[in-house]
């Protein structure tokens, strides 16, 4: 049986077009599929028309979280109620062609244990955003070694991957980043991602921004070498003023000294701000971890 996981947050609109889409996908498959619908704490009647829906010879789990959690939370409650094998992480706004899942499925079957939709080219989208995700994708890049520049969420996993992936200990999870990191033998299919059926993508800038910051932050601990490198700069740029100030002391000129106090006081005040602030960082990661808030709440559920 093939499981398909579909994070949902406000695509009331675009559910039943979906469905209708992997009946179809189904009957060429001709596979087993249960369909995996998380309500991501929608606002419109997402959850309304999931109890509606009547998908055999589908089978349906739908979980509604009690509030908006975000999509990585969305997609480890689905990975952790899929049953079969493979699974296969798609989005719910029509930006993922199902047509792609029997070639996902054949490459799979030929031993790839992650198949991965790549974007052959990004959707028409805001001048902002685009600067801000080539910005995102560069440090990161350079901060953890991992391109995503063309990653999707859109992914098929063995179920050995999903295993890994829910048995990782941490919270602070960025599922296209983690399943790269694995390193498992993987393929890829590239596709060109249609505009959203419907609706407008749930990304906000602030959302954006924090989200990639998130992501890096986790994922490494390249902002707190900066800190480091800084740290030496300034200190060999500190040792160049002191030597100047005794200098310029010893050799004579009045009252020297004072510019040089303000530079250092500068240098110095900078950097052990800059160091508290990314040490509290990765402190508030820590303290994620330790308190042990459950990923997601589940408000009910059904099966059909
Ligand atoms: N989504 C979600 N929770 C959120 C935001 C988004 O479950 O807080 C879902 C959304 O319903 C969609 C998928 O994640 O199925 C991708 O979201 P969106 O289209 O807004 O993002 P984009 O395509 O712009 O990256
Ligand atoms: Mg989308």
């Amino acid at each position: 049986m093939i499981s398909l996981v579909i994070p949902l947050k406000n695509e009331a609109l675009t559910l039943k077009p979906l469905l209708e889409e992997l009946i179809n996908i189904q009957k060429l498959c001709n596979k087993n599929m249960e369909i995996i619908l998380i309500d991501d704490g929608s606002s419109d009647n997402t959850w309304q028309e999931i109890q509606k829906l009547d998908v055999s010879p589908l089978s349906i789990k739908a979980l509604r979280f009690s509030r908006n959690f975000g999509k990585e939370a969305a997609i480890y409650a689905g990975l952790s109620e899929a049953t079969g094998n493979p699974v296969i992480v798609m989005d719910g706004d029509g930006q993922h062609p199902p047509s792609l899942l029997p070639e996902m499925i054949k490459k799979w079957q030929q031993g790839a244990l992650i198949v991965e939709a790549v974007k052959s080219k990004r959707p028409p989208e805001p001048f902002w955003k685009k600067i801000c995700t080539a910005f995102f994708y560069f440090i990161f890049k350079h901060s953890t070694g991992l391109d995503l520049r063309t990653a999707t969420d859109f992914k098929l996993l063995d179920r050995k991957v999903v295993q890994a992936y829910l048995n990782l200990p941490e919270r602070n999870r960025f599922f296209r980043g983690l399943i790269k990191w694995f390193n498992f033998p993987s393929q890829t299919i590239p596709f060109e991602p249609q505009p959203r059926a419907e609706g407008i993508s749930s990304w906000s800038f602030k959302k954006l921004v924090s989200f990639a910051w998130s992501s890096i932050i986790s994922f490494s601990v390249w902002p707190l070498r900066t800190l480091m490198l800084m740290g030496i700069i300034g200190i060999i740029g500190s040792i160049g003023l002191l030597l100047q100030t005794l200098y310029i002391k010893i050799f004579g000129s009045a009252a020297p000294g004072f510019s040089t106090v303000i530079i250092l006081q500068a240098l110095l005040g900078s950097a052990i701000l800059l160091g508290m602030g990314l040490i509290g960082e990765y402190l508030s990661r820590i303290y994620e971890e330790v308190k042990g808030r459950p990923l997601y709440v589940i408000l009910e559920q059904l099966e059909k």
